[in-house]
């Protein structure tokens, strides 16, 4: 693993098994003194070790959904341990948090005054930490991209974005996919494909995107029926880190209504929603709202074997056992209407193929619950 395997907005090295040459790398990325962010349960599984890391600070603290109090509790980790850098090891939430925590350092007005929907990336102006990011799911594509999301104090979860806070290496190794439980690799492979599908539905101009986008969702959407039925292809295993690194790359093309919808419902604590599971959810539906992308629909069509996507996708949720109702995650009316705006105002809806409002969110989440 002495060469990236690619060099696009950062050093992307996949093989099986490079987890372990993640110390070795840090002096090319001037880091010398880690913080190492992570959830309990990787910890615990040994993950930290097989990084050669154990040694540096850790904070395992990170929650399905990461909170700004959680990033605060890092930075000051981060700040007590005399920090130059980060590693994240996780799916997005780790790899979010550790982009928050990174903006912090230098960034100190109220954090949400960064946010896309508030005064965006120019406010982003100061100097942030090298991040190493490793991911443990084929899904978020966090490790390739310039966006974080998360939770912040007054409740709302907010995008932020800026070149400052792509990762500086993406370290994939798809082994560290094989021992994600079933149901993960379903919902973060889902959350993978929702990106590609969307970008391709984006109706802002970048070409090298749509064919990033292609290229993902046909891998995707062949290795995750196929590595249901054998965990340990590795050749499927590799399709889905593919597809998620992809469609993580595309996505700087901007997404759509499945985020904005997936997004307020990720806040709501006692619920625990996970965002994968949400975007392939609400996929079907939102298909059927953007028929108008005609051109853009047949792409995705193509790429899913010729057929109706909107149908394709109701079948797959089925084939992997995924809920197709809010109702069966605990979701209800009340939640979903306290939720209409925050996903009409998404930073998301300005690249959606139609105009999305207060009155579509609620019919789209009433059909879907
Ligand atoms: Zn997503």
């Amino acid at each position: 693993m002495n060469l990236p395997a690619a060099s696009y907005l950062n050093d992307i090295y996949f093989d099986w098994g490079g987890v372990t040459q993640t110390a070795s790398l840090l002096p090319r990325y001037g880091i010398q003194n880690p913080l190492v962010v992570t959830d309990r349960h990787l910890k615990a599984l040994g993950i930290v070790d097989r990084t050669g890391l154990s040694d540096y600070a850790v904070f395992d603290d990170v929650e399905t959904n990461p909170s700004e109090s959680s990033a605060r509790e890092a930075l000051e980790r981060y700040r007590t341990s005399g920090c130059d850098g980060l590693i994240a090891i996780g799916g997005g939430s780790p790899i979010d948090l550790a982009k928050i925590v990174g903006l912090m350092v230098e960034h100190t007005d109220l954090l949400a005054s960064y946010a896309i929907v508030e005064r965006g990336p120019a406010a982003i102006t100061g100097d942030v930490p090298p991040l190493v990011a490793v991911p443990t799911t084929a899904g978020s594509g966090s490790e390739v991209g310039r966006a974080a999301l998360i939770t912040v104090r007054d409740g709302r979860k907010l995008g932020f974005l800026s070149p400052k806070l792509l990762p500086v290496a993406a370290v994939c190794d798809p082994e560290l996919t094989v021992s994600c439980p079933d149901s993960l690799t379903a919902a973060t492979g889902m959350d993978a494909i929702s990106h590609c599908v969307e970008a391709i539905l984006s109706p802002r101009a970048n070409p090298v995107a749509d064919v990033l986008a292609r290229d993902g969702l046909t891998r995707g959407v062949r290795a995750i029926r196929q590595v249901r039925e054998n965990p340990q292809s590795r050749r499927d295993r590799e399709d889905m880190v593919w597809c998620s690194v992809l469609g993580g790359l595309a996505f700087q093309k901007g997404l759509g209504v499945v985020h904005a919808l997936s997004h307020p419902l990720g806040r709501f604590e006692g619920l625990r929603l996970h965002h994968g599971t949400l975007n392939g959810l609400f996929l079907p539906e939102v298909l059927r709202f953007n028929a108008n992308a005609k051109i853009e629909m047949k792409t995705v069509s193509n790429a899913v074997g010729g057929v109706d996507p909107a149908s394709f996708f109701e079948d797959l949720l089925v084939a992997l056992n995924l809920p197709s109702r809010l109702s069966d995650l605990g979701v209800t009316e009340s939640h979903i209407q306290s939720s209409a705006t925050l996903a009409a105002t998404d930073h998301c809806v300005a690249t959606n193929p139609r105009p999305f409002s207060e009155v579509d969110a609620l019919n789209l989440y009433r059909r879907c619950l």
